[in-house]
């Protein structure tokens, strides 16, 4: 029998993915996989819905969510796995980050407007229900509007870093984050590093509190795959992996189909190894009402 699969890392609606939680469920079903983390930008909003629908099918969901932080070279991403999503720290910060959200995707409205372009915050507003407002969110407007051809074109042209409707995140710093994942029960990985940080620089992060590194991500050549998982060897660093998925569009190279990389579910259960090692020796606080 074929080993089991896994994606650790994928979006929905709740963030900047295209499909409500539920369907991101039922897709990872229909993908084969037995377990998803489903990791959507600054919010765990759509873990409930997504695990329920899971257990419903038989396809674990792991709560999970993708933070931003500053990193020498800009920005990080970190995978927080393993949450509690009901407890009110985390809750507090990512209600902080996405109010921080929602002011910058005005700024990039007012910008976009100023160089022209007919966009209106509420559209942006409306494409994003009350979830974490991101690029994305812009970008598909731009597109619906016929301004952009299409994601990449968007991001090419307006939305991405330096780019003229672009607008900085504020950024915590990786050790707040760090410290907020695993005082909340979970472990924290480096997403889609790329070729971003040497393996001092990945030492330091993880002197920072880093557990684990995503190796395999569809932005990422086979090389530095290697790369990740050789440093992530020397230093003692659990790896991860996933697609990244976000929804049916076309977003280039940096995403690929719900399942569609090849993660084992041993890679799973050992970052769930390591979060119990952690958790343990960290004894982390457990949340109100949770064993
Ligand atoms: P934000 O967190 O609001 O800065 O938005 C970042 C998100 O934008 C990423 O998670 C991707 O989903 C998306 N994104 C970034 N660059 C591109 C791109 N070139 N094309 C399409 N989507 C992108
Ligand atoms: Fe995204
Ligand atoms: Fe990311
Ligand atoms: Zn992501």
């Amino acid at each position: 029998m074929p080993t089991a699969r896994v994606d650790l890392h994928c979006h929905s609606w709740a963030s900047d993915g295209e499909y409500p939680p539920a369907e991101v469920a039922h897709r990872a079903k229909g993908a084969g996989l037995a377990a998803i983390a489903l990791t959507d930008h600054d919010t765990t909003d759509g873990v409930e819905d997504a695990a329920r629908e899971g257990a419903r099918l038989g396809v674990r969901v792991v709560p999970g969510c993708e933070f931003s932080v500053k990193a020498p070279w800009g920005e990080l991403h970190l995978l927080g796995l393993f949450l509690r999503p009901g407890h009110r720290r985390l809750a507090e910060f990512l209600a902080t980050t996405r109010a921080a959200r929602w002011r910058r995707a005005e700024q990039m409205v007012q910008r976009l407007q100023r160089l022209g372009v007919d966009i209106e915050l509420e559209d942006v507003v409306s494409g994003a229900g009350d979830g974490a407002l991101g690029r994305p969110h812009v970008a598909r407007v731009l597109v619906e509007r016929g301004v952009s051809a299409d994601m990449s074109d968007a991001f090419g042209r307006y939305l991405g870093r330096g780019k003229p409707g672009y607008v900085e995140k504020p950024l915590p710093t990786l050790g707040q984050v760090t410290e907020l994942v695993h005082g909340v029960g979970g472990i924290a990985v480096a997403a889609h590093l790329g070729d971003h940080g040497t393996e001092g620089q990945i030492r330091e992060v993880q002197r920072q509190g880093l557990d684990g590194v995503e190796v395999r991500h569809p932005s990422h050549s086979a090389a530095t795959e290697q790369r990740l998982i050789t440093i992530a060897e020397r230093l003692g660093l659990a790896i991860s992996g996933g697609s990244d998925w976000h929804g049916d569009t076309e977003l280039g190279g940096a995403h690929a189909g719900l399942g569609e990389l090849d993660v084992p579910i041993e890679w799973l259960e050992r970052l769930e190894e390591r979060c119990r090692q952690t958790t343990r020796a960290r004894g982390s606080e457990r949340p109100e009402g949770t064993p």
